[in-house]
């Protein structure tokens, strides 16, 4: 039997087959089989290796030409500089492809850490592995939100509902099911017993044996090669690339101009050519999307260690412009601790610490609390979900053991919880009964309640007994607590649906505290003073969700609530009209969360979303940010998000914020470093030529200012730590381009002011009578004015605000520089004259002046200084 017939087999044939035992493989039988089958993933296309990398260095076209230049003019007899302009190319690739491979190391990192999970059963315990380790044989263990990672035999279905659109294109979920299909040629939308790789369950929990991996999956078979390795460019790199194709040529028509006049004036024709090739390798930016990458993937590295992890580079740079985040409560705003604090039954409301297991009434409220409800604590390890685990850990409180309670009442049937239907049902059976306990909001399971528990039995239920119930409801509600109703009923088969959620009999509510985080309220105020409107979104009832809000600072007044049958009510525009006054919406269903998204969209913010079910996946795709909860949320919502949470916490969310915010003025100013230096020098030679003066630079005085003062300062200035000032201001709109016309006429001024030093200092040196000291005075003070320049670049604000050392990189190469500088002036290298002091001492005061008039300008004009 080959595996695409597996599903004409019954589930212990599939098992046999697989020589697998309901514990699962074995590690050792693990190790066996990934030795035979590989692991479970997809071809990918190879990432290019250090060399390729360094060669890809020289395939930009002026490179090769400044080579072909330098090569003809060993033969033409100037041996030296032509070497050292071929080793001052090789650094430079040197120095692009280290860089390359770092960014490229950390961004892949970054990868690894959001890879997708599954959970699978070994050795009798159930595990969460990377999904690239399933193996032929494991039994994957499926729940409402998991991603599907291998083809598999269903060997039991509660309700398992599958969306296979990523296969099928059908975009409506298939029930499942554990039992053979006798049939020949069947399509793979019918095999109901099997489930395929990339598919993703949307209801229900189930158990399948894995029967293929990797390429020999369905979904193997029909993709082509991955080509994940080409990661694709962020909307400001491509703007960048465009920008600096636009400015490539007009810098290679200037150099063509001074090409031309050299040629006119009767200099060499090697010479000019070489000149003008230099001049064009220096000026034009060639690491501008470079830099973005570089400060991009360090920046990334530093949010991931501070639990953001981005999955979606692009969105990096719209995080700075995030105006709404939009979060769940439970877990993110709160702890996700919950403790039953309070209780109610037919006669009252009483003290968790007040409950009697000998009170039939107070014991059938426990049992059912235990037997509806999937969690365990087991050796102090808490698995599952907070709110049962709250029921939970009240029995224990009670020496009351859920495992033991549910050995005594077996579970014969179920309806998972759903966040949308807010019920969750089981069958149990008691004595010869089969009795359905469902637990659930108040509000929904109330108005489906017939009878009421009381110490003289079940009795038909009063209006009084429910208005107390509904008081008992809205006073706990009012503390913050989450209340959940417990009742039951009598059935006859085990076998129920949704359908058969009515006509119970009410036995009491519990009442829970879920206090919030204590930097939450924090974090919220922080927002509001960044400009940022926080906004609450969760399924608990609105009074809850009310005191909750009010107690972290998010509402100020109760008119600012709103429920998702509210939501229902209104049509788009009306939404649209009501969203920003509205600061909680409560008892929302994950459609909701897509129509509010959409209306602060309309209105034209930049929306972050959370969320954690499989229900939250379009939402979080509609959202400008799509957040995905690490602990508590789906393989889906994950999959669906650009970040991920790995502490569920809204702090991480305004922290990543502030990140983004942090690396997009870094990237801003670095590319002011790249832009302004380059305008410099090339405004230089644009004057001399004009002058018909001699020329300011010889080619590798240009190549060692574009080696020296390019990418290293551009770097440290992209690695710029964050600045506390950023989160006072309001969200960048995201319309506005990077380079806009203020930024144009900054990067303008500041390269006009290193250009007139330059020009000084070249005049100075040509006073002397001779033109070599002229172009090393240039060299020096072009070389110097911008590494001084690189301490501008830093920020808008003073250095001295900023904190003269705070950022260490800076000086690193600052300091690098200027000993290589240094170097070359002592020791006479590239064609310099040798300075005396004056010509020293006016290079270095000349190069300092753009700093100091850039800092003073600050100091006295700065907005905020
Ligand atoms: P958010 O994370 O968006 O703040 P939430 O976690 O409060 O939402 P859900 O988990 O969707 O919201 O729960 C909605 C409601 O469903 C709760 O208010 C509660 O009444 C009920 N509920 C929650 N968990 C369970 C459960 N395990 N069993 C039964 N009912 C539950």
């Amino acid at each position: 039997m080959d595996a695409t017939q597996y599903y004409r087999a019954s589930a212990q044939e599939v098992m046999k087959k697989l020589d697998v035992t309901p514990q699962g493989l074995s590690e050792f039988e693990v190790q066996l089989r990934h030795k035979e089958h590989g692991y479970n993933e997809l071809k990918e296309s190879k990432q290019k290796n250090a060399v390729q990398v360094f060669l890809e260095q020289f395939q930009d076209f002026l490179v090769i030409i400044l080579i072909m230049a330098a090569v003809i003019s060993i033969f033409l007899g100037d041996v030296e500089s032509s070497i050292v302009i071929i080793v001052v190319i090789v650094l430079n690739s040197i120095l692009g492809t280290v860089q390359h491979i770092k960014a490229e190391k950390s961004l892949n990192s970054l990868k690894a850490m959001a890879a997708p999970i599954a959970k699978v059963m070994r050795n009798g315990e159930i595990l969460e592995i990377p999904s690239r380790e399933v193996i032929v044989g494991d039994l994957l263990i499926l729940e409402a939100g998991d991603y599907i990672s291998a083809d598999g035999r269903i060997l039991e279905s509660y309700g398992l509902q599958i969306n296979e659109s990523s296969l099928t294109g059908e975009s409506l979920a298939i029930d499942k099911m554990a039992h053979i299909i006798n049939e020949t040629d069947v399509a793979l939308g019918d095999k109901k017993n099997m489930v395929f790789s990339g598919s993703f369950v949307t209801k229900g929990r189930g158990q399948a044996i894995v029967t293929s991996i990797g390429m020999n999956t369905e979904i193997g078979k029909i993709a082509s090669l991955l080509d994940s390795a080409k990661e694709k460019k962020t909307p400001l790199q491509q703007s960048l690339d465009n920008f600096g194709k636009r400015l490539a040529f007009g810098i290679i028509l200037i150099c063509l101009i001074i090409f031309g006049l050299d040629i006119l004036r009767g200099r060499e024709l090697v010479d000019s050519f070489m000149f003008a090739v230099s001049l064009a390798v220096a000026a034009i930016p060639e690491a501008l999307s470079s830099i973005v990458t570089i400060v991009l993937a360090f920046g990334t590295q530093n949010m991931a260690k501070q639990n953001a992890i981005m999955r979606k580079l692009p969105a990096v740079e719209s995080l700075g412009s995030v105006s709404i985040i939009c979060s769940d409560k439970t877990g993110t705003l709160t702890q996700n601790k919950m403790t039953v604090q309070k209780m109610y039954i037919s006669e009252g409301i009483f003290h968790h610490d007040q409950l009697q297991t000998k009170n039939p009434l107070h014991k059938k409220l426990l049992d059912m609390a235990l037997l509806c409800n999937d969690s365990i604590l087991s050796d102090d390890k808490q698995i599952g979900d907070p709110t049962e685990l709250a029921l939970v850990n009240l029995g224990h409180q009670y020496d009351m053991n859920e495992q033991i309670t549910r050995g005594l009442h077996q579970r014969v049937g179920e309806v998972p919880f759903d966040s949308a239907r807010k019920l969750m049902s089981t069958v149990n059976r008691m004595g010869t009964r089969n009795i359905m306990i469902t637990k659930g909001a108040v509000d929904i399971l109330l108005p489906r309640i017939r009878k009421i528990e009381t110490s003289k039995g079940a009795m038909s239920i009063t209006e009084q007994q429910l208005e107390s119930i509904k008081r008992a409801t809205h006073t706990f509600s009012s503390e913050g607590l989450r209340v959940l109703a417990i009742a039951y009923k009598d059935v006859v088969s085990p076998r129920i649906s949704t359908e058969d959620e009515n006509n119970y009999t009410f036995v009491g509510l519990i009442a829970m505290m879920d206090p919030p985080r204590e930097e939450s309220a924090q974090a919220i105020a922080d927002c509001i003073e960044a400009g940022i409107k926080p906004v609450m979104i969760t399924g608990d009832h609105k009074i809850t969700a009310t005191a909750i809000a009010k107690q972290i600072g998010i509402l100020k007044d109760p008119s600012e609530a709103m429920e998702g049958v509210e939501i229902e009510r209104l049509t788009d525009e009306e939404l649209q009209n009501k969203v920003e006054k509205i600061s909680v919406y409560a008892r929302v269903s994950p459609e909701h969360k897509i129509r509010i998204v959409k209306a602060w969209q309309e209105k034209g913010h930049v929306v972050a979303m959370t969320g954690d079910g499989v229900n939250d996946a379009p939402a979080l795709k509609q959202a400008n940010i799509g957040v995905a909860m690490g602990i508590t949320g789906t393989e889906v919502a994950k999959d669906a998000s650009s970040m991920i949470l790995t502490d569920d916490n809204f702090l991480t969310i305004v922290k990543a914020i502030s990140n983004g915010r942090s690396i997009y003025a870094n990237i801003r100013n670095a590319i002011k470093f790249l832009l302004s230096g380059n305008a410099g020098a090339i405004l230089v030679v644009l004057y001399a030529t004009l002058l018909a003066l001699p020329v300011p630079f010889a080619p590798v005085h240009l190549l060692f200012i574009n080696l020296l003062t390019d990418s290293l300062p551009a770097i440290a200035i992209g690695l710029e730590p964050h600045n506390k000032k950023l989160m006072k201001e309001k969200p960048r709109n995201i319309q506005e381009p990077l380079l806009n016309k203020k930024f144009a006429t900054q990067v303008g001024l500041e390269g006009l002011i290193i250009a007139a030093v330059t020009i000084i200092a070249f005049q100075i040196g040509l006073s002397s009578g001779d033109p070599l000291t002229g172009s090393t005075m240039a060299f020096a003070t072009l070389c110097l004015a911008r590494l001084f320049h690189g301490f501008n670049c830093r920020s808008d604000q003073s250095i001295f605000k900023l904190g003269l050392f705070s950022n260490i990189f800076v000086w690193i190469a600052f300091l690098l520089g200027l000993s290589l500088l240094n170097a070359v002036l002592i020791a006479g290298w590239f064609e310099v004259a040798t300075l005396n002091h004056a010509q020293l001492l006016a290079v270095y005061g000349l190069a300092f002046i753009p700093l100091v008039i850039i800092q003073l300008e600050r100091v006295f004009f700065g907005k905020d200084e």
